[in-house]
């Protein structure tokens, strides 16, 4: 049996995950305190009927909070309630009890669930809703029947309330490759919908793929057999496919699943849906049987599967994504991120696809060129583009409020939605129908005949102030339909009726403070001070129906005809509206173009905010191709050129952004990039790679030209990245991160490498990162953009051909360090650390102190040494590359003066680079040492004032120096315990 026919069987359940916290308490069902699963039927058969019904649906959703529908109330019991009452802060009693112990209860008021839903979902719950399936009637014994109508996970959303406008909300299923062929690149089948948008996407993918998938897409539910196959950060998102339910469904094979999917799709044959493989139908049947069971039984209307060919999106990785601040920043937020930077969409299904477009790159150059044609000729059209953000302007979420008609939860605003935007698609039409080159064409008459037909129907049909929920009267406009304004004739005008009555009772009684008031139970009463009801009760043709201290309240035979004609007549008239709403969303749903148009309208809204920077002159439209160029000429990186620009804005100051040109032609290919902290290294390695991003994504890129040979796969690779809530070493992550780099990029790719091998000893990391330079350089051959503060790398541009040294400028005024921000060809003479320092704002007596140390150590240096008689550098003070020169013994010891007319490749640059001061380079060449000879630690220290408890640590170390057994935090906290050493006065 393979993997996938296994019968389904519930996973573990699981570990609270980002956004999860609360989810493994739910999990566990009804628990400890509930009944166990043996025992559900025996406790239904011994409880209150409610309670009984309450047992039997419980048993089809164990691991998800049920909220059982009483009246104006969703209660919840036993360990649920526990459950919510804690995660709603809400206050948890008891109802009746169960053999002999209080049944545990909470529950939310009806009108204000979707507050609480919301809450629930966010922590990571999954919430069925078990509605009354029948209405109260006259002479109904036991309780009403109810039913569980949804199950709402956080994959199959629909409401706006409960989703993030800017963002797609996918539910995704996996179906492992055989078992004989994982792990071999054996290929995992993928499918994912947007339940909200009804749209569907299959594809397969690689082990390794998968992560990048996964990263890309984001999904909010996975729905998955073996959430261990899954990688570790996703595995809070996973899901059962049967979701917890029990014994509800036999096993999936691909046979079955075809048949799942030629179901949902109405047609005979799954294979008119396009070709797919097993692993893909079984992935996608996976998920359809979950969204069906999530909606009691019924599927939405679906887009046809789209299916995706492998080698169409650019490989990015997650490391690579979450060092590029793509869509979401660290936090989570949008802000400071690219998305931020390029948008200028209108519409929310705007915003959802240029995220989408920005999160995938393509590699496929004709839809690439596509898409650059559809906002340039806008660009060009500057007052087309105006009248076509007109349009869009202030448009409601049309695909959404479609998703919620297919899905029969349509809200009154929905409709309206349509019909405004249906609206807005005509105008557009008309708009773009003249416009010369448009890529919008005016749809065929036929079709564009229908959408005016809608249209005038749900312009006609709408009430000008819609209720917010569609079962409530009023939807329908009065003048639309004869009938429904008859009944509600019929309803409203017994008003007058109501008062003629009450002044003929008023006057037979005598009883002037008579009034006929309706009573929510008892429908149109006679209501009289209590002293006049002692008179009326007298009257036999009164029914006295309360009496309380204040009052009494009678009816007659007359009122109750008027009741039972007033209930019938609102009955019926609530019955013809929701059936006239409903024929309002077959018409809506008969329109089979709608999606894909509202889909269009999302890429023309796309196309404008494209349009809008590129109008501002400063953006490009980057040219593609099939080779490996390379060649960027002033480019920004537009995240910090933005926030830059808010500084200014703010009249914080501040110089521009500097733009950077950026070739790596064939022979240029690795470009090593030094510079003194803050000079602007990383800023120019991202600015690169978004520009790839951009470029390839179909959008305008920051820069004079472009002209990028297409990258079939993007890294981003940063040192020492602090990840300490993933619980691993840092030095762990970045090499983790470093082997997929190695293993998978190759010629085609493109590399940004930052400070490689910062997380350990210099002379490892030294050693690591000069083994990654020579295998991108000699065996990847990916072009590469390496920044590092092993300046001693540079010495290699004999043995590495293809590559070229690079600086940051920074110049020396008036003792101030100016950075310049730029890049010119080079190397950085010194790392500027004490500069660097003092713009931090470290206390200058600590940084006189720095300095001095610092020239002690550098004139300790000065004589001559052989290879043979190392000296050992100051341990804690190897961090620029001291040390580093054992590692080109085949070079000799170079001088500051050597390097820079070996580097003297453009006037200008170098010049600028090797103006430093004459100690510029001291630090960083170093001399030849012996790796292998245990260092001593040659600082003097001010041991006059420090007693034996001051600086333990420091001590201790010193006893045994063993520099390269520190960790960079070990190493730090020595750092530190130095300081306050300095800091005492000696
Ligand atoms: P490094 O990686 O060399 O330490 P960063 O790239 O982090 O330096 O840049 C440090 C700061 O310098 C940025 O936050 C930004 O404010 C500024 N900066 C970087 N590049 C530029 C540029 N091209 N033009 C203007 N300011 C820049
Ligand atoms: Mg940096």
């Amino acid at each position: 049996m393979t993997d996938h026919q296994a019968p389904f069987v519930k996973t573990p359940t699981s570990a609270p995950g980002p956004g999860q916290a609360d989810a493994g308490k739910a999990n566990q069902g009804a628990g400890t305190e509930g009944p166990t699963q043996s025992s559900w039927a025996e406790r239904a058969a011994q409880a209150s009927p409610a309670m009984a019904q309450w047992f039997t649906l419980k048993e089809q959703v164990p691991d998800t909070l049920l909220l059982f529908r009483m009246g104006d109330f969703y209660e919840l019991f036993y360990e649920d309630a526990h459950t919510a009452a804690t995660a709603l802060d809400i206050a948890l009693t008891a109802r009746g009890k169960h053999s002999d112990s209080p049944i545990p209860m909470c529950g939310v008021p009806f009108h204000s669930v979707d507050a609480y839903l919301r809450r629930l979902i966010q922590r990571g719950f999954r919430v069925a809703l078990a509605e009354q399936t029948e209405k109260p009637s006259k002479g109904r014994k036991g309780p009403l029947p109810r039913s569980i109508v949804r199950i709402l996970t956080p994959g199959t959303l629909t409401e706006d309330e409960l989703l993030e406008s800017a963002r797609p909300n996918l539910l995704m299923a996996l179906a492992p490759p055989p078992a004989h062929v994982q792990g071999q690149g054996g290929e995992w089948g993928v499918a994912w919908m947007d339940f909200s948008t009804g749209t569907v996407d299959v594809q397969s993918t690689t082990a390794l793929g998968l992560d990048e998938l996964l990263g890309r897409l984001k999904p909010a539910e996975i729905i998955i057999h073996d959430r261990e196959a899954l990688p570790a950060a996703w595995r809070p998102y996973a899901q059962a496919p049967d979701g917890g339910a029990r014994g509800r469904r036999s096993a999936l094979n691909a046979a079955r699943a075809r048949t799942t999917m030629a179901q949902a799709w109405h047609v005979h044959d799954a294979a008119s849906l396009g070709a797919v493989t097993d692993n893909q139908a079984i992935a996608c049947a996976m998920m359809l049987d979950y969204a069906r069971m999530s909606q009691a039984g019924t599927l939405p209307r679906l887009a046809p599967p789209v299916v995706h060919r492998e080698g169409h999106a650019m490989g990015l990785d997650s490391a690579t994504r979450a060092s590029l601040d793509l869509l979401e920043g660290r936090d989570g937020s949008t802000a400071n991120t690219l998305f931020e930077a390029l948008d200028n969409t209108l519409t929310a299904g705007g915003g959802r696809l240029l995220a989408e477009r920005i999160a995938n790159p393509l590699t496929y150059l004709a839809t690439i060129q596509q898409r650059q044609r559809d906002w340039a000729w806008l660009a060009e059209n500057d007052n087309l583009a105006e009248q076509v953000r007109a349009h869009l302007k202030g448009l409601p979420d049309a695909s959404r409020a479609l998703g919620r008609i297919a899905s029969n939860r349509a809200l009154p605003r929905d409709l309206a939605a349509i019909r405004d935007t249906l609206a807005a698609l005509m105008a557009l039409h008309v708009l773009l129908g003249r416009a010369p080159q448009t890529p919008w064409a005016a749809p065929e008459p036929a079709l564009a005949a229908r959408l005016a037909s809608l249209h005038a129907m749900l312009a006609q049909a709408l009430a000008e102030e819609l209720p917010a929920r569609a079962t409530e009267d009023g939807v329908i406009a009065s003048g639309f339909d004869v009938e429904l304004d008859r009944l509600r004739t019929l309803r409203d005008d017994s008003q007058q009726a109501i008062m003629t009555m009450q002044a003929g009772l008023a006057e037979r009684y005598g009883a002037p403070r008579l009034r006929v008031r309706h009573h929510s139970q008892l429908g149109h009463v006679i209501e009289v001070p209590a002293r006049e009801g002692e008179r009326l009760r007298a009257h036999p043709e009164l029914h006295i129906r309360q009496g309380t201290a204040n009052l009494a309240r009678f009816s007659n035979q007359a009122l109750d005809e008027l009741n039972s004609t007033l209930a019938e007549a609102a009955e019926l008239s609530t019955e013809r509206e929701q059936g006239l709403v409903q024929k309002l969303v077959e018409a809506i749903m008969a329109l089979e173009a709608l999606p894909a148009l509202i889909q269009n309208m999302a890429a023309l809204d796309v196309a404008q905010s494209c349009a809008a920077l590129a109008r501002t002159g400063r953006w490009c439209i980057p040219e593609l191709t099939e080779d490996a160029s390379f060649d960027l000429r002033q480019c920004r990186h537009p995240v910090v050129e933005r926030a830059m620009e808010g500084q200014r804005a703010k009249g914080g100051g501040g110089a521009p952004f500097t733009p950077n040109s950026c070739a790596l032609p064939p022979t240029e290919r690795v470009m090593l990039l030094t510079g003194p902290n803050m000079a602007g290294k990383s800023t120019f390695l991202r600015q690169n790679a978004l520009a790839i991003i951009m470029a390839q994504a179909g959008l305008p890129v920051p820069a004079l030209s472009a002209r990028i040979g297409l990258v079939d796969r993007l890294f981003s690779r940063v040192g020492s990245a602090d990840d300490l809530a993933r619980g691993q070493s840092t030095f762990m992550v970045e090499m983790t991160e470093t082997a997929a780099l190695l293993n998978q990029a190759g010629p085609r790719s493109f590399v940004i490498v930052d400070e490689l091998g910062r997380g350990t000893a210099p002379l490892d990391g030294l050693a690591l990162a000069r083994a990654s330079l020579e295998a991108l350089h000699d065996s990847i051959r990916a072009r590469t953009i390496f920044a590092t503060h092993f300046h001693a790398l540079a010495n290699l541009t004999a043995e590495l051909p293809a590559m070229r040294p690079w600086a940051m400028k920074v110049r020396e005024w008036e003792g101030q360090l100016v950075f310049q921000h730029e890049v010119a060809p080079g190397v950085a003479g010194r790392s500027w650390g004490i500069h660097v320092a003092r713009l931090a704002g470290v206390p200058a007596p600590i940084l006189e102190r720095a300095q001095a140390l610092l020239n002690q150590m550098q004139a300790r240096r000065k004589p001559a040494r052989t290879p043979h008689q190392p000296e050992h550098p100051p341990a804690t003070w190897q961090a620029q590359g001291v040390g580093a020169s054992d590692l080109f013994t085949n070079q000799a010891t170079l001088s500051p003066t050597a390097e820079s007319s070996r580097t003297g490749r453009t006037a200008s640059g170098v010049k600028e680079a090797s103006e430093m001061p004459p100690q510029a380079s001291s630090v960083a060449e170093g001399g030849s040492l012996n790796p292998l000879a245990k260092p001593t630690f040659t600082l003097t220290l001010p041991t006059e004032n420090a007693s034996a408890d001051t600086a333990p640590a420091l001590r201790a170390f010193l006893k045994n120096p063993d520099p390269d057994s520190l960790s960079p935090r070990q190493a730090h906290a020595l750092l530190y315990e130095l300081g306050d050493l300095l800091k005492k006065p000696q």
